[in-house]
């Protein structure tokens, strides 16, 4: 059955918005997706009838919040069919997620031990591993792509060495689009001894995410790219990893017992949640997974890649853009350039008609060096994009070319 996409559309109030006399298109859904009523007034009832800290008390209030934060857990544990709860680490999104594994499973890695990471990653799955080089005598070893932004496999596979400790990559490249094959990376990593985090930043809100099929050793994302509150996010570990990982951050909630000569710490998964969490929010991603689960992650993934299809080849009739990331199996996010237009001066113009697009480098500067490019404008469609949103993004563009040209 086809989506009833201005249905869905009723429940992002905030699409019903202008910008100026325009009705916004909101194209910017790589960086942040929009979030349903639904989640909305479960956070504002969390917070009119439930806040309270959690874990830490024996009234009512408090224990009502515990059960819902740890429902969310729950919820979050079947979303990726995890094989327990003590697998689902609350943070405050992917990169402190990936600064955690980094920081703390990085803390075993040898003297003279390699990183395989690729191009294509966010800074988020960059500068947490140089910052490990502080520490250590830590090599990084880097994946290149091939013309149309897919990566090298060959040249993955020939990177593993006796002194290889991790490999990390995501699952989608944030400005591509490309999917990378993350399962046979994966089992290629594990022939080699080597366990993997999977960056699932750009996935999670597009693609039904299994940990135990794909058999990542980490797996990690953010909630507000998944139509869910800003500054809740997930690491996925495997239980006998983390088990074996120091905290991470030290402070309430983490411990078992402390004294001043010698503190014991809380088991999985509360090792790794040290203070106060945004607990109104980690509830009401709950709502946001029951949300996507309503209309089914098949369901958006089929629609956004008709919309993929369609915005590729209307863009492709613009005369001299070029769109940076062909690859066969790709997201629905579109990065390109026109002629020598400045990425900003096209966004901050177009803006001026409704659409929001991202512009810049999109946290990835070390793909630009190897694209050669300062940066790019990038699209990124979510459930409630539809075509003719993308034909307002064309008429936008064909306005503004000739002014900028
Ligand atoms: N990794 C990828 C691939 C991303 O696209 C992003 C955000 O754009 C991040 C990591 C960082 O996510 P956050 O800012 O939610 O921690």
């Amino acid at each position: 059955m086809e989506l009833d996409i201005e249905k869905i559309r009723e429940d992002f109030p905030i699409l019903k918005r202008k910008i100026g006399k325009y009705p916004l298109v909101y194209l910017d859904n790589t960086a942040s997706s929009q979030t349903p009523r639904q989640v909305v007034d479960k956070i504002v009832s969390n917070y009119e009838n439930v806040k309270a800290n959690v874990h830490r008390g024996v009234h009512t209030l408090s224990q009502e919040a515990t059960a819902l934060q740890e429902h969310t857990r729950e919820r979050v544990r079947e979303f990726i069919n995890a094989g327990s709860v003590r697998e689902i680490i609350f943070t405050r999104g992917t990169t402190e997620a990936i600064n955690l594994v980094a920081s703390s499973f990085g803390d075993s890695f040898p003297d003279g031990g390699e990183i395989i990471l690729t191009i294509m990653e966010h800074h988020a799955n960059i500068v947490p591993w140089q910052l490990l080089q502080r520490h250590k005598n830590l090599t990084i070893k880097v994946v290149d792509i091939n013309e149309r932004g897919e990566l090298d496999l060959d040249q993955y596979r020939s990177l593993f060495n006796k002194n290889t400790c991790m490999a990390a990559f995501c699952h989608v490249s944030n400005v591509l689009g490309t999917i990378n094959p993350v399962k046979e990376m994966i089992a290629e990593a594990h022939a080699h001894g080597v366990p993997v985090l999977v960056d699932g930043a750009q996935a999670s809100p597009h693609i039904k995410i299994d940990v135990k099929d794909l058999d990542c050793d980490f797996y990690v994302f953010s909630s507000h790219k998944m139509y869910g509150p800003c500054g809740i996010g997930v690491l996925y570990g495997k239980e006998e990893l983390l088990e074996k990982m120091p905290p991470y951050q030290g402070g309430g909630e983490m411990i078992s017992h402390v004294s001043f000569n010698h503190t014991t710490f809380a088991d999985l998964p509360f090792k790794f949640e040290a203070g106060t969490p945004d607990y109104v929010d980690i509830a009401a991603f709950a709502q946001c997974l029951d949300y996507i689960d309503s209309i089914g992650l098949d369901k958006i993934e089929a629609h956004e890649e008709d919309l993929l299809r369609y915005a590729t080849e209307r863009l492709l009739e613009i005369p001299g853009l070029r769109i940076y990331g062909q690859a066969a199996h790709k997201s629905a996010v579109i990065s390109f350039l026109v002629g020598d237009i400045h990425p900003y001066d096209l966004g901050m113009l177009i803006d001026r008609l409704g659409i929001a697009v991202r512009t810049g480098h999109h946290c990835a500067q070390p793909l630009m060096e190897r694209l050669g490019i300062a940066g790019t404008v990038r699209a990124g469609f979510a459930v409630y994009n539809t075509r003719s949103e993308v034909d307002a993004l064309i008429d936008a563009l064909n306005r503004v070319i000739p002014m900028l040209s």
